[in-house]
């Protein structure tokens, strides 16, 4: 490790808001953290509000691995759900059609933030057989009730419900009451199976055709895959309540253990001071703020506040995001020649060791106390301008500190990734402009033939197979395929 500042698992405070403290970090498993985040409903293309969620699960893996832990990331695509059921019907095409193209469209889109898969990402329609098998449990237990095939959750036999928003009785009732169904027991109850309804989609259950309700997928999905107790549990501050709390009430009512041990809410992403959302009518998708921005702006740009914190999104910011870094490429530009060991005589350290030090125990302290990404770019950002400074001071050049600064802002930009990451976009874009050119030089060929121009013809067809791209004639045109 460079700078001198030993990285440690040891230090880390996590806000939990179950407790409504910050607490310290001690995983259940020393070496492996498990984390469960909520993933997108996927009826559409995710906006850059649920990028801000996304890149902060990101980012926090980052940095657990940074710190020296094995970390297993699981996060959900809700692919049945109602507004899927009514985006297609909408749209005219199958509710599965639907999930299935825009969850590859969110891996997608996700990727070109820098953003990588998580370890697992599992579908709520690929576990249902779970689902049955949770519910049934808590019927079992007493703790759930069935009404014309729908199955309902009986939220007066959980008695810590309420723990997680911190509402009582009456709020959760006031709350509830939104949603009349008469005929649940207590207005607080909540679906855990739905019937099924005419023209939707459903599965069998010892109940009768239906779907799972939102709230047992998320249950079902993370013990399924990372079993009764997990560490940390992320999503967008909506989710708290009821998603969140009723999870909880499935989780601990069925298994008696403790569900999440650190609950994370990622406060929301406005514009002009309200939330983004798909229902507010006032969101930009994130495919198209990454036409226009680099993905280490945009990424700047969403970890420019804390996670706690509301960010508004606005052009201005998004400018001062790309200026802050255009300085720091040319802090890493200029430095790039100094990327060599540099011995240092161990007794008397440079002004700017000292700095360089400074900078990283700064960093490690900010992510350290509940991930403050706003005060860690702080910590690069000051190592870049005292950086910038001693490069223009020309007797300083030798300084081994500029060695060491280099490696310091790789390693903390590579942890925020706002630094050269690898988003597989150009790769992408290769393959997608040599398919265009293949395409163009069967054109051409094509062209050849109607003039019976044959040495046009085959000569395409015979350098192309130089280049390992096979041309067949078929009735319908010709076809091509890659040959090793
Ligand atoms: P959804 O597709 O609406 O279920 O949302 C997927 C994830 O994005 C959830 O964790 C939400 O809490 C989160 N989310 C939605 N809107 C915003 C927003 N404006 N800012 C931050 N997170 C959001
Ligand atoms: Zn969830």
């Amino acid at each position: 490790m460079s700078g001198g500042v030993q990285i440690t698992k040891m230090g880390m405070k996590i806000y939990n808001s179950l407790s409504r403290q910050l607490e310290d970090f001690v995983p259940l498993n020393p070496e492996q953290v498990s984390i469960y985040s909520c993933g997108p409903t996927v009826y559409d293309y995710i906006h850059m509000g649920n990028a801000r969620t996304a890149l902060v699960t990101d980012i926090i893996r980052r940095y657990l691995m940074y710190k020296g832990y094995n970390v297993k990331l699981v996060q959900n695509l809700t692919d049945i759900d109602d507004k899927i059921i009514n985006r297609a019907a909408e749209l005219g095409v199958s509710a599965k059609q639907l999930a299935s193209e825009n969850g590859e469209a969110f891996f997608q889109d996700s990727q070109r933030l820098g953003i990588h898969p998580a370890d697992v990402h599992p579908k709520a329609t690929e576990h249902i057989p779970e689902m049955i098998d949770l519910i049934q449990t808590l019927l079992d237990k007493g703790a759930a009730y069935v009404i014309d095939g729908s199955v309902y959750y009986r939220v007066n036999q959980f008695a810590e419900y309420g723990k997680l928003s911190n509402r009582k009785p009456e709020d959760l009732l006031a709350g509830a009451r939104v949603e009349v169904d008469e005929r649940k027991e207590d207005p607080r109850d909540f679906d855990m199976w739905k019937a099924a309804k005419p023209g939707e989609p459903s599965w069998e259950s010892p109940w009768g055709k239906g779907r799972p309700g939102w709230h047992i997928e998320c249950s079902a999905m993370a013990m399924k895959h990372l079993g009764e107790t997990i560490d940390i549990h992320a999503g967008g501050e909506d989710l708290q309540f009821p998603h969140h709390e009723n999870e909880i009430a499935q989780s601990e009512l069925a298994t008696g253990a403790t569900f999440a041990r650190y609950w994370m809410h990622i406060a929301f992403l406005k514009i002009d001071g309200t939330r983004m959302g798909k229902s507010e009518q006032n969101f930009i998708l994130l495919r198209d703020a990454l036409d226009n921005y680099p993905t280490e702006v945009i990424r700047h740009f969403l970890i420019s506040a804390h996670y706690r914190h509301p960010l508004d999104y606005n052009q201005e910011s998004l400018t001062k995001s790309a200026g802050a870094l255009r300085r720091l490429n040319n802090c890493l530009d200029a430095l790039k020649e100094y990327d060599q060991s540099v011995e240092t005589n161990g007794t008397t350290a440079t002004p700017l060791q000292h700095t360089v030090q400074e900078m990283k125990a700064q960093f490690t302290q900010a992510m350290d106390t509940d991930f403050n990404t706003a005060q860690a770019l702080g910590a690069i950002f000051t190592l870049v301008g005292e950086v910038n400074k001693s490069l223009t001071n020309v007797g300083e050049k030798t300084d081994p500190a500029f060695a060491q600064a280099y490696q310091t802002l790789l390693e903390t930009c590579q942890v925020l990734g706002i630094y050269g990451t690898d988003t597989q976009e150009s790769d992408d874009h290769n393959v997608e402009q040599r398919d265009q050119l293949v395409q163009l030089l069967l054109e051409i060929r094509q062209d050849a033939r109607e003039r019976k121009d044959w040495e046009t013809s085959d000569k395409i067809r015979d350098r192309l197979k130089e280049l390992n791209i096979e041309i067949k004639d078929t009735r319908e045109g010709a076809t091509w395929k890659i040959v090793a």
